[in-house]
C-alpha cells in the first residue's frame, strides 16, 4: 500500500485492511452509533451509513483497532471523534483511547503526510494556513480536525499549540466558501478539492457530490487555451470558469484557468484535459492533465467497496 500511495497519492485503505484481516465489515445505518465491534462467536464490524465517509473510515480504522488489540465488543459513538487519544485514559474506558491511538496512527502515519508534502511542495509552515492543511486533509481522507491533530502529534515543525488552536478555529465551511467565492454549492457538507498540476497522475479519492476548483496555468499568449468537453463527457457539470492573471504584466504572458466542476454521482475513471490552440483542436496539445478519480464515498449499505472489489477479481 505504501509503494502505490507513494506512486499515485492517495489515502491508506481502511476497509480493504479490515476486510483482508478476514473480518466480516458491514455498512448499516446505524442508530446513534457510528460503529460497533463484535469478538464472539467471531469477530466482526459494522460502521454507520448515515456519516461523511472520512467519519466512516475512522469508525472503521478504531474498530480494526479493537480487532487487532484483542478487546472486549464495543458500542461506539460520536465519543469517538472527540477523545484526545494519549492522554491519561480512566480505567473504563482504556480500550477506547487504545483503539482511538490505533485508528489515528493506522490511518495517518508520519509517511502518509511526508508522501503529500514532497508531491504537493508543501512546507511544515505552509500547514498554518487552513486552506492547505484542509487540502491535505482530502487527500489523506480524514477530517480536517484530525488531520490538524495529527500533524502535531507528529511533531510537524510550525504546528504548535498556537497554530493547531489557530487552525481550529477556522471551520471547513469558512475554508469552501475561499475556496468557491461567489459560487453557492447547494450545501456545505460536500468538500471542496483545489486541483492543480501537483496533482497531474494521482488518484482523487472522494465522495459523489464533491466539489473541483481546477486551477492550471494557461498559455494563452501562445493561443493555448484549456478545453473543458472531457468535464461533461465524464459526467461533470461546470458550474464557474474565471481567468486570473495575467502573471507580471508581460505581453504573451500565463494566465491562471480556474474552473469549478461538480460530480453529480458516484462514479470512477480517468480525466484527462488538454491546452490546446481552439483553431488546430487535433493538434498536438500544449499541456494535459491527468487524474484518476474514485468518488464512491461514502459507503453504501451492505460489504465494502473494497469487498466487492475482491469478490469480483476472485470471481
Ligand atoms: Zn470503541
Amino acid at each position: 500500500m505504501r509503494d502505490r500511495i507513494e506512486e499515485q497519492g492517495g489515502r491508506i485503505d481502511v476497509f480493504d485492511t479490515i476486510v483482508r484481516s478476514g473480518v466480516p465489515l458491514l455498512f448499516r445505518p446505524l442508530d446513534g452509533l457510528l460503529g460497533v465491534f463484535i469478538n464472539e462467536p467471531m469477530p466482526g464490524v459494522l460502521v454507520t451509513t448515515k456519516r461523511s465517509l472520512s467519519i466512516q473510515r475512522f469508525t472503521g480504522a478504531h474498530e480494526l483497532g479493537h480487532f487487532t488489540l484483542g478487546h472486549d465488543p464495543s458500542l461506539d459513538d460520536e465519543s469517538i471523534l472527540r477523545r484526545m487519544p494519549y492522554r491519561a485514559a480512566p480505567d473504563d474506558k482504556q480500550q477506547e483511547f487504545e483503539a482511538d491511538a490505533f485508528a489515528t496512527e493506522f490511518m495517518l502515519p508520519p509517511w502518509l503526510f511526508a508522501t503529500h508534502f514532497v508531491r504537493q511542495g508543501w512546507t511544515a509552515a505552509a500547514m498554518a494556513d487552513p486552506i492547505t492543511t484542509y487540502q491535505l486533509s482530502l487527500r489523506v481522507g480524514a477530517s480536517y480536525e484530525a488531520t490538524c491533530r495529527s500533524l502535531m502529534r507528529h511533531g510537524v515543525e510550525a504546528i504548535d499549540r498556537r497554530t493547531l488552536d489557530n487552525l481550529l478555529r477556522v471551520q471547513p465551511k469558512q475554508i469552501k466558501q475561499t475556496l468557491l467565492g461567489d459560487y453557492e454549492p447547494p450545501d456545505w457538507w460536500r468538500d471542496v478539492w483545489l486541483l492543480t498540476e501537483k496533482d497531474e497522475g494521482t488518484i482523487i479519492e472522494g465522495s459523489r457530490s464533491d466539489l473541483f476548483v481546477l486551477k492550471l496555468t494557461e498559455h494563452s499568449g501562445s493561443g493555448y487555451v484549456w478545453t473543458f468537453d472531457e468535464l461533461d463527457d465524464a459526467g461533470f457539470a461546470v458550474v464557474r470558469d474565471e481567468r486570473e492573471g495575467p502573471v507580471g504584466n508581460s505581453v504573451g504572458g500565463h494566465t491562471t484557468r480556474s474552473i469549478t466542476a461538480c460530480s453529480e454521482s458516484a462514479q470512477e475513471g480517468w480525466l484527462t484535459l488538454a491546452e490546446r490552440r481552439p483553431w488546430i483542436p487535433d493538434g498536438m496539445p500544449l499541456t494535459e492533465f491527468c487524474v484518476h478519480y474514485d468518488l464512491n464515498g461514502p459507503e453504501v449499505e451492505g460489504l465494502s467497496q473494497a469487498e466487492r472489489r475482491l469478490l469480483l477479481e476472485a470471481a
